[in-house]
């Protein structure tokens, strides 16, 4: 099998030397290292691995060459190899062109010249970008394999649960890969046992359960103690960050989620507001080094597990699992978040898992390649949603009820969906009916006002639409507001019901529940700022104010 590629493109031939010499010890056993002296030549060279169906792992150009430039070098690195990591050299001094290159080319880094030594300044560049690209794929013919149909959301599911959990996996449609024929039967499938997943070591699940999934895969399924100082409720960025300082700190956390670690900002395809972060970063990227520090320091997870309810005995939480188990606890803190709330059109709940995805973009985006996609809704979600959707269907229709999308949108997505030609933003309009045979065919819109319908022809329907909080799992001991979200600390103290409910001789501590012990922090929280970084903040607050209690206790 031919290496995957490193490409890289400038026309100082000192340069282009420089960086061949440097890169092809560190990086010339696994990867093939191909220099371009202009613009043009790199991207002729795309084209041709194109064409021989050779994997492009990673582009480093330089910004100033003559003809083509390097941001246009990585514009069309983009279009022609989506996933493949785009890195801009530039002059110490030109910090402009780096960031138009961030803005137009959505580069994952840049890269100041020179990059002496190599060792501190270029191979951890590298070796990140390679480790980030190696991660998203799998070699054709090895590893964990999908088979099933694109329409059937039993098959969805699955994908969802891959790939939220990092686990890299081909998908093999049935009607379309070739090879899914001769893989049925080499694993003696029939096509009524689809989905099945295939291992690498011939073992074959046949349209199984996350938990099953998981537990195959050697997750770990079980708590290790019979007592916790701290159980972590939902793995998002407030349930991360909590389990990351918990186990730095020297408590027994263990940080559980019903379905992935990262949350909804794990289904982010860019966060471009997270600081330290100026090229942005995936959800999945920020998820996996969350994960890889939570349980370096020592703090253990378990995926997929749901909490289903909590009672709370002499100060001991113990957490009812959805499976009947039990975990019990001193402190805990519920990070559950907030999920999609389900789009009430007709047609909408008989195919969700058939061209119906909420939230799904960054897992099926790549089925709707050439194909012609509907975006529900006008947060920063739904903006990302199309984005991520126009690098591969043909073309991205985002509905909103509204006017516009200025006062639900942050700036810089309307800017980079203004400069997409693929994405149409379509106001005053609203969702009617969904239908098709089997999968979404076609699409009733509304026009506001006044309500004339048309019919328009689409191959999937991605919601973004209003999210409410996960709540519903938690005692009645925890006051919450009429939405369901919890009160904290001075919220708590606010409210009506406090003095009913609080009996402790001291206040409640800032993100402590009307539930001594009980903690709340992100999203599910009253008065969330609804951010990435706010989540995190809070997570990482929640510890100091555990050991807070603990010590009072
Ligand atoms: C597509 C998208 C893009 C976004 N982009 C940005 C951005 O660019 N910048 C930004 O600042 N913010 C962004 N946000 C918002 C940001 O992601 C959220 O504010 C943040 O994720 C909230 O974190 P959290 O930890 O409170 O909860 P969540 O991220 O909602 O995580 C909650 C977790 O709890 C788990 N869970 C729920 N119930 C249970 C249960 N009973 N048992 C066990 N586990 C459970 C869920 O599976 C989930 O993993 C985006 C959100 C979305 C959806």
């Amino acid at each position: 099998m031919t290496k995957p590629v490193i490409l890289v493109a400038d026309d100082d031939p000192q340069v282009l030397a420089a960086l061949r010499r440097d890169l092809r010890p560190q990086y010339g056993k696994t990867y093939s290292i191909i220099g371009a002296p202009s613009g043009e030549e790199a991207v002729k060279a795309m084209q041709e691995l194109r064409v021989r169906g050779d994997a492009l792992a990673l582009v480093i150009t330089d910004q100033r060459m003559p003809g083509i430039q390097g941001t246009e070098v990585l514009t069309r690195t983009l279009e022609l190899y989506a996933e493949a990591r785009r890195v801009l050299l530039t002059a110490y001094s030109d910090i402009d062109a780096a960031v138009r290159a961030i803005n137009e080319a959505h580069i994952n880094h840049y890269l100041s010249k020179p990059w002496d030594p190599p060792e501190e300044r270029l191979y951890p560049v590298v070796d990140e970008q390679l480790d980030n690209w190696q991660a998203d794929r799998l070699p054709e013919t090895t590893g964990l394999r999908l088979v099933g149909h694109q329409w059937s959301p039993r098959s969805h599911r699955i994908k969802d649960f891959l790939a939220s959990n990092l686990v890299p996996y081909k998908w093999i449609d049935v009607e379309k890969h070739p090879e899914a024929e001769e893989l049925m039967r080499a694993s003696g499938l029939a096509e009524s046992q689809l989905p099945a997943l295939c291992f690498e070591d011939g073992a074959v699940l046949c349209d199984p359960e996350p938990r099953a999934v998981a537990e195959r895969l050697g997750r770990q399924l079980n708590a290790t103690h019979d007592l916790y100082d701290l159980v972590i409720v939902g793995a998002g960025p407030a349930g991360l960050a909590a389990a990351v300082y918990g186990a730095s700190e020297g408590l027994k956390t263990l940080l559980v989620d019903r379905h992935a670690a990262g949350g909804q900002a794990g289904s982010s395809s860019k966060i471009e507001n997270y600081l330290g972060f100026p090229t942005g970063v995936s959800g999945s990227d920020l998820t996996r080094r969350a994960v890889m520090q939570a349980q370096r320091l020592g703090a253990e997870m378990i995926v997929p597990l749901e909490v289903a309810g909590v009672t709370i005995d002499a100060g001991y939480k113990h957490l009812t699992l959805a499976d009947g188990r039990e975990i019990v606890t001193r402190t805990m803190l519920a990070s559950t978040g907030m999920s999609y709330r389900e789009h009430p059109a007709t047609g909408v709940a008989e195919h969700a898992g058939a061209g119906v995805y909420y939230g799904a973009a960054t897992t099926e985006a790549a089925a709707f390649t050439g194909r012609r996609v509907l975006v529900v809704g006008g947060g920063n979600s739904a903006g990302q949603g199309a984005m991520y959707l126009s690098r591969y269907a043909e073309s991205v229709h985002l509905i909103v009820r509204r006017d516009g999308v200025r006062d639900t949108m942050s700036t810089y997505l309307i800017d980079q969906i203004e400069k997409t030609p693929n994405i149409q933003i379509r106001t005053r309009t609203e969702l009617c009916r969904v239908e098709g045979a089997g999968h979404v065919e076609r699409v009733t819109l509304i026009s506001l006002p006044g309500g004339a319908e048309q019919e328009e022809p689409f191959d999937a329907v991605f919601v973004f639409i209003g999210t409410r909080p996960r709540s519903d799992w938690l005692p009645v001991e925890v006051l919450r507001d009429r939405k369901g979200f919890v009160l904290t600390g001075r919220d708590l103290m606010a409210s009506e019901a406090y003095a009913r409910v609080w009996k402790e001789m001291r206040e409640p501590l800032a993100l402590e529940t009307s539930a001594p012990g009980v903690f709340a922090a992100g999203d599910i929280r009253f008065g969330a700022m609804n951010r990435v970084a706010s989540a995190v903040g809070e997570g990482s607050m929640v510890v100091r104010l555990v050991h807070e209690y603990l010590a009072l206790t």
